[in-house]
């Protein structure tokens, strides 16, 4: 990785939250670790609780020690440590961030850090608006010249439907330049993902039939085992399409399907994406439920652990119809992908924590060894899938069929495999290391770009759209709402399972996936 070399104080709002402690001051320490900060690196922490310098140090040692990747070192933690800051202030009191200005000028003349600041907004979004106003207000991000680093880094949710997050769009670039805004997805972060790009476009062989002839169906999965757990409250105003379909696995399916960029620079790349997302088919409201399945865990165990029914979690309307669930069959209408469908899933309560994308390639044309397979009973799907492991286990393997040895001819399916930890003697890194060292050095290409942000949104608000008019409908039957359910701790819905059997195809589960039936 690229190190530092400019001077720059990291401004963290909401700076004694949960992301502050667990990723972001574990990350730059990180950094540090590997010697990519500049001598002067600072961090002020801005939040509303009442802490001195020294409290929110042990803080972020709590942080390190618990949750960084790279070891606890006392004499690096020594400097790390006194690079810190933090202030308490309001996130909408115009003196707070006078105060804050004031602080920074100091910080400034104390450090040597020329006057370039990265904000990173790790509040709830109810503040964005708020915060990026007093900034501005504030003459905080204004540049004076061409290399003076003046950007606000945005977490996830961007809005919570099409209109929203056109409105944030819109009342951000009232104030900064779209490349001073970095709209984080963390999903871009991770060294699975950005190797999808490598792995396709990097390679000769795979690009060629990485199409219509030669893919039957792309399946997309990114399952978790736990409930919602103690976050009923926010969970129940957002669900699975909000909380991932509509940011990490609409990134996952704009990566998997787009066109070849023609360099790899942040506009080329986004541009690509952008048109991979605009060619996802429009669903009408009245057609949603011929394409997507939304559901809630009922109680059950998962990893061990009971799990109680979504509708008794803490913080949960009794008569919540927000999914934990959500599965989309989707086409992507444009040359390369006519006709080939996209199964994306995502739940809570599952069976297996995991995410990854499953290329099913076509089966041969004549299936001459089709009786001839390991386990009879076996129905006989195509042999050839293509696995990009995101997480956890990260890495690829295509499976297919192969002879067992022996006079008969038995044909059992096996596996190449490729994996992170083996190949390069470590994990992949972590997402929030990689996200902040380009914000900082000001490489946009791993953050989400207005246009593409929308465009994701509105196919996503289409769907929110036709659920809302079921709603409408039930109600006025003068019935309530009930979704399918599903046990804890097991795979789905039937009706999950039902939307891939009318077109013969089946959802591929880690644990059935064993090459070896
Ligand atoms: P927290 O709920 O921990 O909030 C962060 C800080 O914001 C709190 O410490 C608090 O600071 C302040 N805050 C909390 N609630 C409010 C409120 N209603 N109004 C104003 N300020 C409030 O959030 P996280 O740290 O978990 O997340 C921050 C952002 O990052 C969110 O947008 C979240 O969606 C996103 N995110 C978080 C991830 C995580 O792993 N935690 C992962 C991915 C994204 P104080 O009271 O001191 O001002």
């Amino acid at each position: 990785m690229k190190r530092i070399e400019q001077p720059v104080v990291i401004v963290v709002f909401g700076a004694s939250g949960d992301l502050s402690k667990r990723k972001l001051i574990p990350a730059l320490y990180q950094l540090a670790y590997q010697n990519l900060l500049p001598a002067n690196f600072t961090l002020l922490g801005f939040a509303r609780t009442p802490y001195t310098d020294d409290e929110f140090r042990e803080l972020a040692r709590e942080g390190v020690t618990q949750y960084s990747t790279a070891g606890f070192d006392e004499h690096l933690w020594r400097w790390f440590s006194q690079n810190l800051f933090y202030m308490s202030g309001n996130y909408d009191d115009l003196e707070s961030f006078q105060a804050l200005a004031k602080r920074l000028e100091e910080l400034d003349a104390e450090r040597n850090t020329g006057g370039n600041y990265l904000f990173y907004l790790a509040t709830p979004p109810s503040v964005f608006k708020p915060i990026t106003s007093l900034i501005a207000e504030t003459g905080l991000c204004c540049r004076t010249s061409a290399d003076h680093l003046r950007r606000i880094v945005i977490e996830k949710p961007f809005g919570h439907d099409l209109e929203s997050a056109k409105d944030l769009n819109q009342h951000l670039l009232n104030l900064f330049d779209e490349d001073q805004i970095y709209r984080i997805d963390h999903y871009l972060g991770k060294e699975t993902v950005q190797n999808i790009l490598v792995f396709r476009f990097g390679n000769g062989i795979f690009e060629p039939i990485w199409n219509r002839n030669y893919v039957d169906h792309v399946q997309i999965t990114v399952a978790e085992t736990l409930g919602i757990g103690d976050r009923g409250g926010y969970y129940d105003k957002a669900g699975a399409i909000r909380d991932m379909l509509q940011n990490h696995m609409m990134q996952l399916l704009a990566l998997t399907a787009m066109e070849p960029p023609v360099a790899f620079d942040a506009e080329d790349v986004r541009d690509q994406k952008v048109n991979a997302l605009r060619s996802i088919r429009p669903l009408d409201p009245e057609e949603v439920d011929q394409w997507v399945v939304r559901a809630q865990y009922g109680p059950g165990v998962s990893e061990g652990q009971e799990i109680p029914a979504y509708l008794e979690e803490k913080g949960v309307d009794p008569h919540s119809t927000t999914e934990t669930y959500v599965a989309w069959k989707t086409e992507i209408d444009n040359w390369r992908w006519n006709g080939v469908p996209f199964y994306l899933r995502t739940g809570k309560a599952l069976a297996g924590k995991v995410t990854e994308i499953n290329i099913v390639f076509r089966k041969p044309p004549l299936m001459l060894f089709a009786n001839l397979i390991a386990n009879p009973n076996t129905q006989v799907p195509p042999s050839n899938v293509l696995t990009l492991r995101i997480q956890p286990d990260e890495g690829i393997r295509l499976t297919f069929d192969a002879k067992r040895p022996g006079p008969a001819v038995n044909v059992e399916r096996v596996a190449m495999d490729f994996s992170y930890s083996e190949s390069f003697g470590k994990d992949p890194g972590d997402a929030y290391e990689r996200l902040l060292l380009d914000a900082i050095l000001g490489d946009t290409t791993l953050f989400i770009r207005r246009d593409e942000i929308e465009v994701a949104w509105e196919r996503i608000t289409r769907i929110l759209n036709g659920w809302k008019m079921q709603e409408e409908k039930a109600a006025q039957a003068g019935k309530r709402l009930r979704l399918p359910r599903y046990a804890a701790g097991t795979w789905g819905p039937k009706e999950a399972d039902e939307l891939l059997a009318r077109d013969g195809r089946y959802w591929r589960n880690p644990h059935t996936v064993n090459p070896r039936r």
